[in-house]
């Protein structure tokens, strides 16, 4: 089986058996666009060029790694959200695909929730009202380039214009729909008040279809070119975060998922729909009978980097040259001083944040620096931080779900013991850390067994995912992080006046420089 995800750096196939081992895996890379300031766009003829290619190299490979002839069973497909490509009525590009990335639409984010009760349109769609959606975006798009919009005869987003290539149909799966800001959760088709809101209608949008939904037929000569059989069935899947939730199998009550990477998340599994009264969590669809709810962060490995590249740039370059690895070496420093860093709280806000305070003018800061500290306090405080702020999401999930036991943890940072462990200890809760390489891709793959019957149900997952690490709290730590985490989490509140001039100030400090 197939598993194809289509990212935001790259997209990566990887071909599985039915017992979910990999065989074989392809990748192909393509640039975001950033010319302008808060854009970030991507060329969907390159992504598109970029799923075939991915999808042959990976079939080649594995064909030459296994003996025998084997067949592949289905392909299925995971994706990046809140795309948003304008086409015209003879299917011509108006824009790029615009990325969850671009922050364009920010002001606009801002009066949806002001002006035009975002939070009601939250209610509905599971989607936090930020510029990442593309309910914020095409609001954007009306306003500032009214002729591109006044000539678009469909918005699509990237997984969608991949389909229609292969397949001629406008279809978009609940999934990617749930992540626009314009679909209804409860009634699973577009919300005819985000439709009127932004002044379009329901056929400038692709047909919502199940994520189990599948076809078959493609095109001889593509087919060739991808070294499929023809009548390989496609399964349309779902978005990138909840087939990561599947992949890493937590996707029964209680298993929260949690992703440091570059950014961060935390998701965790429910049956149905629900949104969060004050706005602070998305709900976005797995099947009809999973939903995924939970939050995601900006401040996650990119805080660590800047550490390495910026506070602590004398220790990282003395690590390369005795060529150990910076972030290895940065750790050790971190673990001279105990749990708690000795009262310093770092408060990583420094590209602003998503969840739970939606709130693009927070900033970081140490909070309690004292003459007894040094780097390797700050270097502490900066990886505690990032884990108390994703704690701080915790609450919101639980007021909606319920409590939650054990957590399933990946990401670059999962490299680090010591920031595994914080993690355990933060939370008070077991830490697992799944074998999986490649999460999305075995997600997709596995609702691909289900969408065509050849598996009951999800759980087959369940025997697909080993562990590589296992981290359970220690008390005596629990007990400091009970103390630090109260102080940690009531200053945002109570800065919000002084964030938002500090933010103003930067603003024209950066025009200044650029003018
Ligand atoms: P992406 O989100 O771009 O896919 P990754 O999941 O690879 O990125 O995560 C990258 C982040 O992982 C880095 O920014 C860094 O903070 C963290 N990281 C990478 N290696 C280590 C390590 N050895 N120890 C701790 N953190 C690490």
């Amino acid at each position: 089986m197939l598993g194809v995800d289509i990212g935001t750096t790259s997209t990566k196939t990887v071909v599985f058996t039915l017992e979910g081992r990999v065989v074989a895996q392809h990748a192909v890379e393509y640039p975001l666009l950033c010319s302008t300031p808060g854009m970030a766009e991507q060329d969907p003829q390159q992504i598109y060029q970029a799923v075939l290619t991915s999808i042959a190299e990976a079939v080649k490979a594995a064909r030459a790694a296994q003996t025998g002839n084997h067949r592949i069973a289905l392909v299925s497909f995971s994706a990046a959200m809140h795309s948003v490509i304008a086409l015209d009525s003879d299917n011509r590009f108006l824009t790029n695909s615009i990325t969850w990335a671009d922050n364009r639409a920010s002001e606009w984010s801002k009066r949806i929730r002001d002006e035009f009760d975002g939070i009601q349109i939250y209610r509905r769609t599971g989607t936090p009202i930020h510029p990442m959606s593309p309910l914020c975006k095409l609001m954007w798009l009306r306003h500032d380039q009214p002729e591109v919009f006044a000539r678009a005869a469909r918005f699509v987003g990237v997984k969608e214009y991949v389909f229609f290539r292969l397949f001629g149909k406008w279809l978009v799966d609940h999934s990617i729909a749930s992540a626009t800001g314009l679909f209804n959760l409860q009634e699973l088709n577009w919300d005819k008040d985000a439709l009127a809101l932004l002044g379009i209608r329901a056929a400038q949008l692709s047909e919502p279809v199940p994520t189990t939904h599948h076809v078959h037929g493609l095109d001889v000569t593509l087919a060739a070119q991808l070294g499929l059989p023809a009548d390989t069935p496609f399964v349309i899947g779902a978005n990138d975060g909840v087939l990561s939730n599947l992949g890493v199998n937590a996707i029964h009550p209680g298993q929260v998922a949690v992703t440091i990477g570059t950014s961060g998340a935390m998701r965790t599994v429910i049956d149905k729909p629900l949104t969060d009264p004050s706005g602070r969590t998305f709900c976005y669809a797995l099947t009809e009978r999973h939903w995924v709810v939970g939050g995601p962060v900006n401040n996650g490995g990119n805080i660590f980097r800047w550490v390495r590249d910026e506070l602590a740039t004398a220790e990282a370059s003395a690590a390369r040259s005795a060529e150990v690895d910076p972030y290895d070496a940065l750790t050790r420093i971190a673990e001279l001083v105990p749990p708690g860093a000795a009262g310093l709280l770092f408060h990583p806000f420094m590209a602003g944040e998503r969840a739970p305070l939606w709130n693009a003018d927070l900033r970081g800061s140490f909070f309690g620096l004292a003459l007894h500290h040094g780097k390797q306090h700050m270097i502490r405080a900066a990886l505690e931080g990032v884990i108390f702020n994703l704690y701080s999401i915790l609450p919101a999930l639980e007021d909606l779900i319920g409590p939650t036991k054990r957590m399933m943890a990946t990401g670059g940072f999962a490299r680090s013991a010591l920031w595994r462990q914080m993690m355990a200890d933060i939370f008070n809760r077991e830490v697992v850390v799944p074998e999986s390489v490649e999460s999305s891709c075995l997600g997709a793959a596995v609702l691909g067994l289900y969408a065509l019957g050849m598996a009951p149900s999800l759980d087959v997952i369940a025997d697909m995912v080993g562990s590589t690490n296992r981290h359970v709290p220690v008390p005596a730590n629990v007990a400091v992080y009970d103390r630090l985490r109260p102080i940690f989490m009531s200053i945002p509140g109570k800065l919000q006046q002084e964030y938002l001039a500090l933010s103003e100030f930067q603003r024209q400090c950066t025009e200044v420089q650029t003018s």
